[in-house]
């Protein structure tokens, strides 16, 4: 059997606390851990051995120390870029845009404007990167969705689209490389940008390009909906997205014999996918990527009550600088007719993303319920939680009661 080590024994209270978000951050700083899928489907670092440098009995140096800096289960720091103006809802801005590839099959294929996958592409192609660390469907298994290392346009599309599964991009080998494009969750972008920032300096590291996450579905979710749109189970599935052709696109399945399934965007999240997200994804003080150089949402277009639209139209991103990097970017691949760019009203955008604004408005009182309950809950700095929650005293202790029955639950 092998030993603990202290970072295993670290890791252990974040995983048994329910704080891990599947990041892969702590795999990255230890090639002795892995990322496997638990029994609930989700991804957790597991022990395979010790490094070989350290003579098989130890953890690299300073992975514990870069481990309590970085890991989204232990905390998260909001960022102060130079150059950003703070919006509480949706973190430091330095320029934002509506946004979409100017390609239109790069712009079907995306999840809203397939701008991140039209960035990626022009990073390539413009040696500004040597590879894009991003996620697709498993070649081998399309149930599943894994972490790829993309270098060509034709890779970069087929990882175009939102996975809606579990995937441990902050694991890979090379997202902490300079000549590498980071394309990640906004826990794995707050875990790469520390240790970028722990090892070359504020701003130097890889480019940081992010989305807005409402959560990690489990990988149970994707299985019982395939079943659910295939009965009798043994039908090879050849390709599997969530969404993208379209905006925002069907859940849809083709299988080994050119049929075809779909369910809509709203049925396949609303009913399976995102009743499923993990426990860290409902404490989460970033769901919009606050740590990225870049990141895109979905600019929904709005009904009169001010609720987001979900009928199919041609793909629109919010597109958001964080950084100055960030913004250089962008401006260079609209240049470059890469991206097409219109101005953006912010506050337009913080209405059409319900789920991040109340998630955000009443998380000081999720926290405070959590921990009311015995649990332990993750260092969250800068989000100015607090001012947000005084508000909406009767919202907030809605939330802290609704969280503390939650976390019971959870724990008996
Ligand atoms: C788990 C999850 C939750 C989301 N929640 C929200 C939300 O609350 N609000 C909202 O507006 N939008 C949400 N989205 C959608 C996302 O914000 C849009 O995809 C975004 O607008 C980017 O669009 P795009 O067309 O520019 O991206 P694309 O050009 O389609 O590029 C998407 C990029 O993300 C990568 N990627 C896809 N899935 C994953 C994954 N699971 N882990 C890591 N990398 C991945 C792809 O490899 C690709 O590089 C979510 C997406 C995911 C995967
Ligand atoms: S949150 Fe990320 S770094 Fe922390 S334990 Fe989980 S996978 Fe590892």
């Amino acid at each position: 059997m092998i030993g603990e080590s202290d970072l295993d024994a670290a890791i252990n209270v974040v995983v048994g606390s329910g704080n891990c978000s599947g990041c892969g951050a702590c795999a990255l700083l230890d090639p002795g851990i892995s990322m496997e899928l638990d029994a609930r489907g989700f991804m957790r670092p597991v022990r395979k051995g010790f490094q070989a440098s350290t003579g098989g009995t130890g953890v690299p140096a300073g992975a514990l120390e870069s481990f309590d800096l970085a890991c989204p289960g232990v905390r998260v720091r909001a960022q102060h870029p130079a150059g950003s103006r703070r919006h509480e809802q949706l973190g430091p801005i330095v320029q934002a845009w509506e946004a979409w590839a100017t390609d239109p099959v790069i712009r079907q294929m995306g999840s809203s404007g397939g701008t991140l996958t039209a960035l990626s592409m022009w990073l390539l192609q413009t040696g500004q990167a040597s590879q894009v660390i991003g996620a697709q469907a498993d070649p081998e298994n399309a149930r599943r969705s894994i972490t790829v290392q993309i270098i060509s346009k034709e890779q970069a599309l087929a990882a175009s689209g939102s996975r809606y599964a579990p995937a441990s991009n902050a694991a890979d080998p090379e997202a902490l490389e300079l000549d590498t494009a980071f394309v990640g969750k906004p826990c794995e972008a707050s875990a790469i940008r520390a240790l970028s920032e722990r090892k070359y300096g504020p701003n130097n590291g890889p480019v940081l390009l992010s989305f807005f996450c409402a959560g990690t579905p489990s990988q149970h979710a994707t299985d019982r909906l395939v079943s659910e749109l295939v009965p009798g189970e043994d039908a090879e599935i050849v390709d599997l997205r969530y969404r993208g052709n379209g905006w925002p696109g069907d859940f849809s399945i083709t299988c080994s014999d050119g049929t075809t399934k779909a369910m809509s965007y709203d049925d396949s999240w609303g009913s399976y996918l995102g009743p499923t997200t993990q426990w860290r994804c409902k404490i989460c003080p970033d769901g919009v990527g606050e740590s990225a150089d870049i990141t895109a949402g979905d600019f929904w277009r709005a009904d009169e009550n001010g609720y987001p639209l979900f009928s199919d139209q041609a793909g629109i991103s919010a597109l958001l600088a964080r950084t100055e990097r960030g913004r250089d970017l962008v401006l260079a691949a609209a240049a470059a007719g890469v991206l097409t760019l219109a101005e953006m009203d912010v506050q337009a955008l913080v209405k059409v993303q319900p789920l991040q604004r109340r998630r955000r408005e009443t998380l000081f009182a999720r926290l405070a319920g959590t921990v009311a309950a015995g649990g332990k809950v993750p260092k969250f700095a800068g989000f100015c939680l607090l001012r947000l929650a005084l508000p909406r005293p009767r919202e907030s202790l809605r939330a802290a009661k609704a969280t503390y029955q939650r976390r019971k639950k959870l724990e008996s």
